[in-house]
């Protein structure tokens, strides 16, 4: 039993009494009939039933809310991997879409054809595709010009308004790190590396009895900052799930890294995905043991009842050839982090 039952109202209020707990922040306060988190989208996975692609999706089912955190790299293999594992996309509590790059967006537009004004969490960001608005105090006037040379004729609305790529969708966009329904969080952070320097990034905090179950899409802002954020509400670190951006690391930064989790945070269960990397995937593997989950493309990791018939856990290696092969595959094709002029200029040096 990895993930043990989110339990009773009565636990719920015992660990509300301790003293760990007993922060600002709630703990969800029952659970639903499936807790679990259902991977939708990567590029790995056993599932013969699911397509595998570069990108991410998963169906969080806990404490009886049912999320959909981010939507994958293609609308077609979105709504393929959805049908395939019977997801009803009209009966979503909220959509959580962690941040603005096509592996975890493109599949929105499926969505939105069956669930037109489902609320869609996503980060606030100026000018970004999610849209945004500014007082039009923001621009400098020059009252002397005639109003023709004027923006607006000179009279501009008070707040300005910058339009979204879904137009009429129910975004709600999310500045800093706010508590949106009792126990279930988003934490906003904005990476600070090179490439990715500003972009914001939201990941799913849920407080059960448990622990913290958390899920990250991409983790920019750095996964153990996201953790550390996550500790915040809850030291208890129980499931860290999603993808860790650890893809071109050196074997340095993914040795502190794994140490952080293990010992600064004592993570307790992880089961990484994406953006992992492959060595990343071993290295947490032989550091988590039976702690460490398989979370391909299909994969329903149980939040509640323990390991469920099916669900691979501990397993080694952490992925086999087959694995490995479409890992690859997709990665040099779609080469989102830019690994082939990465490559080139390190050849280039080496020369
Ligand atoms: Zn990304
Ligand atoms: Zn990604």
């Amino acid at each position: 039993m990895i993930l043990r039952s989110l339990g009773t109202f009565s636990f719920c209020l015992t660990v509300l009494m301790m003293p760990v707990l007993s922060n600002a922040q709630g703990v969800v306060s029952g659970s639903g009939p499936e807790n679990r988190i259902t991977i939708l989208y990567d590029a790995f996975g056993k599932d013969a039933s699911m397509r595998k692609d570069w990108g991410f999706s998963a169906l969080v089912e806990v404490a009886g809310k049912r999320i959909l955190f981010d939507t994958g790299d293609n609308r077609d293999i979105f709504a393929a991997n959805v049908k395939a594992k019977n997801v009803d996309l009209t009966k979503l509590d909220f959509v959580v879409l962690s941040h603005r790059h096509g592996d975890h967006m493109a599949g929105l537009a499926h969505v939105l054809s069956a669930n037109p004004t489902v609320k869609i969490y996503a980060p606030k960001e100026g000018f970004g595709i999610f849209g945004s608005s500014l007082p039009s105090s923001f621009y400098r006037k020059a009252e002397a010009l005639p109003p023709d040379m004027r923006y607006f004729d000179g009279t501009p609305p008070e707040v300005m308004t910058f339009g979204s790529a879904w137009q009429g969708a129910n975004f709600e966009l999310i500045d800093k790190t706010t508590e949106i329904a009792p126990g279930i969080t988003l934490i906003a952070l904005v990476s600070e590396a090179p490439g990715t320097r500003e972009l914001k990034e939201l990941s799913l905090a849920i407080n059960t009895p448990d622990g913290i179950v958390l899920v990250v899409g991409c983790s920019h802002p750095g996964i153990d900052k996201i953790i550390e954020a996550a500790a915040n509400i809850n030291p208890k670190i129980h499931l860290v799930a999603g993808g860790f951006h650890l893809v071109v690391a050196s074997d340095d930064a993914i040795s502190k890294i794994v140490a952080t989790l293990k010992d600064t945070f004592k993570v307790e269960n992880i089961a990484p995905g994406h953006c992992t990397g492959e060595p990343t995937f071993a290295a947490l593997k032989q550091a988590f043991g039976d702690r460490y989950t398989y979370a391909g493309v299909g994969t329903a990791l149980e939040v509640g009842s323990g390991a469920a018939a099916g669900q691979r856990r501990g397993e080694a290696p952490a992925l086999d050839t087959d694995d490995l092969v479409s890992y690859r595959r997709l990665a040099a094709r779609e080469d989102p982090f830019g690994l082939a002029v990465w490559r080139r200029r390190l050849a280039n040096k080496e020369q």
